[in-house]
C-alpha cells in the first residue's frame, strides 16, 4: 500500500528519480540526499509501513537479509573500513521520514561522521 503524500513512497516506487545501489520486487535502496559519510544508503520498502512497529514479518526478514547482502557490497565496492545499520522509530529517536528505513552508513578510518 502506497500514501500518496510520502516521498519514501515515490521514491522507492521510481515516481521520483533516485540513485539506486539496488531494486527488486519489494525495496529500493538509494543513496540519502545529505550522506553522512560517503556511500550513506537507504534501505526502503515499496509498501508504506510507517516505522519498525508497523513492519510486517515478511518486510523484516527480507529487508535484515537485503541489508546483509547490501553491506557486504558496499563493503567490497567502497573498500570501507566498517558499517553502521541505523534505524530510527519516531521524531524522539530522531525519524525524519516517517516510511520504515534502515540507514547503510559505510565507514572510514577517521571520517569523524555523526550519525
Ligand atoms: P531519518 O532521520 O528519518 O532516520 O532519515 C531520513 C533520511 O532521509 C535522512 O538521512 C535524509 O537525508 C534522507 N532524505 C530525506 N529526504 C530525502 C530525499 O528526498 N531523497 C533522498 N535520497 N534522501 C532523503
Ligand atoms: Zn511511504
Amino acid at each position: 500500500m502506497k500514501h500518496d503524500d510520502c516521498i519514501f513512497c515515490k521514491i522507492a516506487n521510481g515516481e521520483i528519480p533516485s540513485a539506486t545501489l539496488y531494486e527488486d520486487e519489494d525495496f529500493r535502496v538509494f543513496l540519502d540526499l545529505g550522506p553522512a559519510t560517503r556511500g550513506h544508503a537507504l534501505l526502503v520498502p515499496k509498501d508504506h509501513f510507517a516505522n519498525l512497529m508497523e513492519l510486517d514479518d515478511e518486510h523484516c526478514e527480507k529487508a535484515i537479509l537485503l541489508a546483509r547482502k547490501m553491506a557486504v557490497r558496499m563493503k567490497k565496492v567502497l573498500k570501507c573500513d566498517g558499517l553502521n545499520l541505523v534505524q530510527n522509530n519516531g521524531e524522539a529517536a530522531g525519524q525524519s521520514v516517517f516510511h520504515f528505513h534502515m540507514h547503510l552508513i559505510p565507514r572510514y578510518e577517521n571520517d569523524h561522521a555523526h550519525i
